[in-house]
């Protein structure tokens, strides 16, 4: 630690008696409050909201003796010697400057769950990347389950990691999805094994540059002790693995959906092949399951497979557990979610794919398709998207804020392609969206949401859109 005010007793730190304060309320603040406040440390909450729900938390936590400041986010609190934050915190704020020329170190919420991990806790499996987190993460605790190893997924999903590290339930080994935001603010976490599935532009106004973005990606190979996973596709993912610092003895183990060279899984005639942790992996290989065992068997869905199945295997799984996790896994609701067949043609929700890269992946799955497109860009551009899909697309519905973006770019790559801009941001756009989709469609196409943008601009959150989507085709199809 920074200033080595907070200190370590038996490898545990002591946080008797000392001044913490913790930046924001809401997921991770309440509980990493709480979490310090038992051990004895003397909390300060700041947030920057005073709305309802900000206040009934505040009257939460004040009940245990715990200070809240609440409309104010950016003073450090007089005497702070530690600084946890929620992750989605800019690392510009005030606050963390404040904290800086102090000598307080920033820890976020990974960070601590790390830090208050007992002796014996079970080790991490990580996964990090633009996109396919959340997915990976879930086949890899499917698969360790299968193979019969106590385990949750757990990040921005299910559990959070505050929980699973403090709880009662014991674990075997954790599947363990960190963000950028959350890497960021975690320097001394070390993985087991750890994955980065790709590196696209993505939440670039946050981290400040590509470059910053991708710095706080490759933390998650710091340290890692027995394999580092990268992208065999996305060579970025492998220069982060050349700059780790890992453990001796630590290898870097490609995943592709070509044939696998040696320290590689691959896919060959339709199976997923290990050739990494099998011996004598010049000559062997090892079958682990078939492209339909993966739901949906999208490409960059066997990929996330791979990824997962590379970090299983790490951990010394056998293959048939693989296998078996893999068949059991199914995707949770908006990530390409087959919604209906309406006179011969599919209708497909993805509204998950909520940047481009994830948008690319989704229409890269389907030969002949009406691109349900728009939302809020996020300072992303759509040329290099549209020039790569536009010989799929049948036709194109927009909508949302920032849909004449996509548009421009439609113009620019796509010019035959037939476009429906709706011009409006109403909630119940999406009926007359899907409507005019119905209307551009032929009989073997799809009709695919992938809106390539964020939703909340029309909808409270992706599963709304995607909800919202669904409904339209069923009432369409009624
Ligand atoms: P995350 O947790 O990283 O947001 P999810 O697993 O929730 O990722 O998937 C989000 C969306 O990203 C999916 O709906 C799909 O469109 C896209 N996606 C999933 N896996 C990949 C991948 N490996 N490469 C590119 N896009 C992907």
């Amino acid at each position: 630690m920074g200033s080595g005010q907070v200190t370590s007793t038996s490898g545990l730190f002591d946080f008797q008696g000392k001044h913490v304060t913790v930046a924001g309320l809401g997921v991770s603040g309440v509980p990493a409050a709480k979490a310090l406040h038992a051990r004895g440390a003397v909390v300060t909450v700041v947030n920057d909201g005073d709305d309802a729900r900000a206040r009934e938390q505040a009257a939460e936590l004040e009940a245990l003796g715990i200070t809240v400041r609440l409309g104010d986010g950016s003073t450090l609190p007089e005497g702070t010697e530690l600084v946890v934050t929620a992750p989605g915190w800019q690392p510009g704020k005030p606050l963390f400057r404040a904290a800086e020329q102090a000598g307080v170190p920033v820890w976020g919420d990974v960070e601590l769950a790390w830090r208050l991990r007992g002796p014996d806790a079970a080790p991490w499996l990580a996964v990090t990347g633009t996109n396919g987190k959340t997915t990976t993460v879930q086949m890899l605790a499917s698969i360790l389950k299968a193979a019969g190893l106590r385990t949750a997924a757990v990040g921005n999903i299910g559990v959070s990691l505050l929980d699973a590290v403090l709880g009662e339930e014991e674990y075997d080994v954790l599947a363990v999805e960190l963000s950028s935001y959350q890497l960021h603010w975690a320097p001394s976490l070390r993985a087991h094994s750890a994955a980065v599935l790709n590196l696209a532009p993505d939440h670039l106004d946050w981290h400040g540059s590509m470059e910053a973005y991708a710095r706080d990606k490759g933390r998650i190979y710091e340290g890692n002790k027995v394999a580092c996973v990268y992208n065999v596709a996305d060579p970025a993912t492998e220069d982060l693995v050349r700059e780790a610092d890992v453990e001796e003895g630590c290898r870097a183990i490609g995943f592709t959906l070509g044939a696998p060279g040696p320290s590689q899984l691959g896919v060959v005639d339709g199976i997923l092949v290990d050739r990494a942790f099998v011996e004598n992996r010049q000559k062997n290989a090892q079958e682990l399951a078939e492209v339909s065992d993966v739901h949906p068997p999208a490409p960059h869905n066997i990929a996330n497979a791979l990824a997962a199945a590379a970090l299983a295997r790490a951990f010394g799984v056998p293959a048939g557990a693989v296998r078996d996790g893999l068949r059991a896994f199914r995707p949770d609701a908006h990530r390409i979610a087959h919604v209906a067949d309406l006179d011969g043609v599919a209708y497909v929700d993805d509204s998950k794919a909520t940047n481009t890269h994830a948008a690319e992946a989704s229409l890269a799955a389907y030969e002949s398709i009406v691109w349900i497109a728009g939302g809020l860009a996020k300072g992303a551009t759509f040329d290099e998207l549209v020039a790569t899909s536009a010989k799929r697309l049948r036709g194109a519905v927009l909508i949302g804020a920032d849909r004449a973006l996509i548009r421009d770019a439609l113009a620019r790559h796509a010019p035959e392609v037939p476009v429906v801009d709706l011009d409006r941001t109403d909630t119940g756009a999406m009926l007359q969206a899907v409507a005019e989709a119905k209307r551009l469609a032929r009989p073997g196409d799809t009709v695919l949401l992938a809106p390539a943008c964020a939703s909340m601009d029309m909808f409270t959150n992706y599963n709304q859109r995607g909800d919202a989507f669904a409904a339209a085709v069923r009432e369409l199809g009624a």
